[in-house]
């Protein structure tokens, strides 16, 4: 089968190679998969940036039907629809015995698509049952294949972020992670989401409001964004700002556009050094929260959000490839045409 690799260290070096099949333990599925996305962390591994251990077959956003259980495989039969997170747990460290296994410890540990497990930018991938989740009816497997990145946003606002019902939520970056960021904030009750950006975001943004936004606002056009926001919040600032964007600058204006005593949620990496005025942190009584990975319940609350249509992920989807066009469909990424890129075909 066509696998998408690294097939080793440094910036690059990522290839189509024909490989076999991958053969199956007694705990493991089979998966033929149906839709695989390009993540952030993809690009990462393209450039250099994080880690991974290469040779690895890349793709660790997916969804598929099985097609081989092991032996001991006893809940996923044959037919099944499911996904499922990347990391492979131990469950046996401080962490995973903690109910942290989204922080699991253990040496050599198998990330899908990333380190000692192959991903699914392939047409078939290998995944222990335990992480697996079955695919609600009515959900496709197009759309499961975001619930990896659904469940990452899910994590940290749901189960992170004290979002209460009439709050009024402002999200920076209209991205994947902004775009389900904006859903679940309406979910848990936001009565308004505003959502920032900057110029080039100016199609995001109609994407955002087509998801629940209430408002947008270009935080490179408008000179006193800060002061918008404020006059949306009887002068008081947003209950709760979720930094959806990695960007210094959104950092910074986070603690800017919070209220006193509020909450500002990082959802994701900026993989380098912020510079902040931390002061604001003591003068203005703010609690801060992030989160790695996903919890197992994570992925319960997840899926039901996306069957019921509490979350759509379907208006992030922009583009459906084959893995044959796998350049492209990096090129759009890089370039920051796309939000969510699938491989549909894979061979
Ligand atoms: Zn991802
Ligand atoms: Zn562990």
């Amino acid at each position: 089968m066509k696998a998408l690799m690294k097939t080793a260290r440094g910036i690059g070096n990522i290839e189509l190679r024909e490989i076999e099949k991958p053969s199956i333990g007694s705990e493991d599925v089979l998966i033929e998969v149906a839709a695989a996305g390009i993540c952030g962390t993809d690009m990462h591994i393209l450039n250099d940036h994080s880690f991974y251990t290469p040779p690895v077959v890349l793709g660790h956003e997916y969804a598929g039907t099985v097609v081989e259980v092991g032996e001991h495989v006893s809940n996923i039969r044959l037919g099944d629809r499911v996904t499922s997170p990347a990391t492979q747990y131990c469950g046996q460290c401080y962490q995973c015995k903690n109910n942290h296994v989204n922080r699991c410890t253990a040496e050599g540990k198998r990330i899908l698509g990333v380190s000692l497990a192959n991903g699914g930018f392939a047409r078939y991938v290998a995944v222990p049952e335990y992480v697996l989740h079955k695919v609600p009816d009515g959900l496709s497997l197009e759309e499961a294949a975001l619930a990896e990145p659904a469940a990452c946003v899910v994590r940290c606002v749901a189960e992170r972020s004290p979002i209460a019902p009439g709050d009024v939520v402002l999200v920076q970056g209209p991205g994947t992670m902004g775009l389900i960021a904006t859903q679940v904030a309406k979910a848990m009750g936001a009565a308004k989401v505003i959502v920032t950006g900057i110029t080039s975001d100016k199609w995001r943004f109609e994407i955002a409001r087509s998801v629940g936004a209430d408002m947008t606002i270009d935080v490179l056009q408008e000179k006193d964004a800060v002061g918008i926001v404020r006059g949306e919040t009887d002068c008081a600032g947003a209950d709760v700002v979720i930094e959806a964007s990695g960007s210094a600058a959104a950092r910074r204006q986070a603690l800017e556009f919070v209220k006193t005593t509020g909450h500002v949620t990082l959802l994701g990496t900026q993989g380098s050094n912020t510079e902040l005025y931390l002061d604001h942190v003591v003068e203005k009584e703010l609690t801060m929260s992030g989160s790695w990975g996903t919890l197992p319940s994570t992925w319960v609350m997840t899926l039901r959000m996306m069957a019921s249509g509490q979350l759509d992920v379907k208006p992030l989807i922009t583009h459906r490839l084959s893995i044959d066009e796998w350049e492209r469909g990096f090129e759009l990424m890089e370039t920051q045409q796309a939000i969510k890129v699938l491989f549909t075909e894979l061979e």
